[in-house]
């Protein structure tokens, strides 16, 4: 392996690890099957861990396989600097969502630029849905402008209410 592929493999890696915590966020963990979990960060945290940490947990054990893998167990250097690329973009992510948004540790951090702001208030739309469905943004490095983020609430918002009427006036038909 050349010296650059190294760290160009751990930067791609972060890169996928976003699109890869964007599909799960919006397609596990909001599912049926991944609210089990989930569904302890959209509540009121009781202590300082929740059920949702497990997931962190799950990710940690690819990355310290292949991190080991490639040190001890002959992968090659690739697998050392992938594992790397994942455990890198764990603590970004804790950092910025754990700590920044949803102050898990004390910290003076104030998003001041244009892109810090946004990945921010961002997060803190998709909070503003407690239920599995009707989120939005479930991505975290990368986030849509806040404008599109609030239009695309208010019409989910909006299509939750149409249909809680049209389920409450079927339900009153049956009953006549
Ligand atoms: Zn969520
Ligand atoms: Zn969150």
């Amino acid at each position: 392996m050349s010296w650059l592929s190294g760290p160009f493999l751990l930067a791609a890696t972060i890169l996928v690890m976003e699109g890869f915590a964007y599909v799960l966020h919006r397609f596990v963990m909001h599912s049926k099957w991944g609210w089990a979990w989930h569904e302890s960060h959209h509540r009121e945290r009781e202590g300082w861990f929740e059920r949702n940490d497990l997931y962190a947990v799950v990710f940690a054990l690819p990355s310290i396989l292949l991190i080991w893998g490639g040190l001890n167990g002959g992968w090659g250097d690739w697998a050392t600097w992938v594992g790397a690329g994942v455990a890198v973009y764990g603590v970004i992510y804790f950092g910025f969502h754990d700590v920044i948004v949803h102050g898990r540790l004390p910290h003076r951090i104030v998003p001041r630029s244009t892109y810090f702001k946004r990945i921010v208030q961002a997060h803190k739309l998709h909070h503003a849905v407690e239920s599995r469905d009707g989120a939005v943004s479930y991505g975290f490095l990368y986030a849509p402008r806040v404008e599109v983020l609030k239009q695309a609430l208010k019409a989910s918002a909006e299509a939750r209410v149409r249909a809680a009427k049209g389920a409450s006036t079927a339900h009153s038909s049956e009953r006549v």
